[in-house]
């Protein structure tokens, strides 16, 4: 059985009819939805921070807050999405800031769990940047509960994975957590 014939047999399992007009190319749209939605497993952080890690003497908090990400919720196939924040505290080295959001990409695009992905992210900057800490922390909703289950709404999950000085410094994980609480600064 091909994909196609796959997803056509899964409209089939819940009931509907893969050959009506507004269905015949779904099995097709169901393939390269999921095929995004699983990407992070080919983007080769590998290579993408390599090139982007650079020698710097700063030595304050770097924040990126508020990073969109949608994921999938391996118990059930159905999303999760919310923001991440994502803070480190260089030792000699900086990296490019748009690579924190592909982090972010590597880790929602696959079927995840919210607890793990955070423990990633972190664990991902900490392993290609040798920093001094880092911290992340993720609000999402995930229509698991909302669409079933206990039908919770309007409730967030919030996750946060702490290391090195994040962990072992209070003022530290403060400022951070105080940082992610104010509004953004917008110009204009
Ligand atoms: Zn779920």
């Amino acid at each position: 059985m091909n994909d196609i014939e796959f997803y056509r047999e899964f409209i089939r399992r819940i009931g509907d009819d893969p050959a009506r007009p507004g269905l015949r190319r779904t099995p097709e749209r169901i393939k390269e939805s999921y095929a995004f939605l699983t990407s992070g497993h080919h983007i080769d952080l590998e290579t993408e921070l390599g090139s982007a890690v650079f020698e710097e003497e700063y030595d304050e908090m770097v924040l990126v807050k508020n990073i969109d990400f949608f994921s999938l919720c391996e118990h059930h196939l159905l999303p999760f999405f919310g923001r991440v924040h994502v803070a480190y505290l260089p030792q000699g080295r900086v990296i490019g800031l748009s690579k924190i959001p592909r982090v972010v990409d590597a880790f929602s695009r696959r079927l995840q769990l919210q607890e793990r992905m955070t423990a990633q992210i972190a664990r991902c900057l900490m392993d290609h940047l040798n920093p001094l800490g880092v911290g992340v922390v993720c609000e999402a909703m995930h229509l698991c509960m909302a669409m079933r289950g206990v039908q919770k709404v309007s409730s967030f999950t919030t996750t946060s994975a702490m290391e090195g000085r994040f962990k072992s410094d209070a003022r530290t994980r403060q400022e951070f957590l105080h940082l992610i609480s104010m509004p953004e600064v917008r110009g204009a």
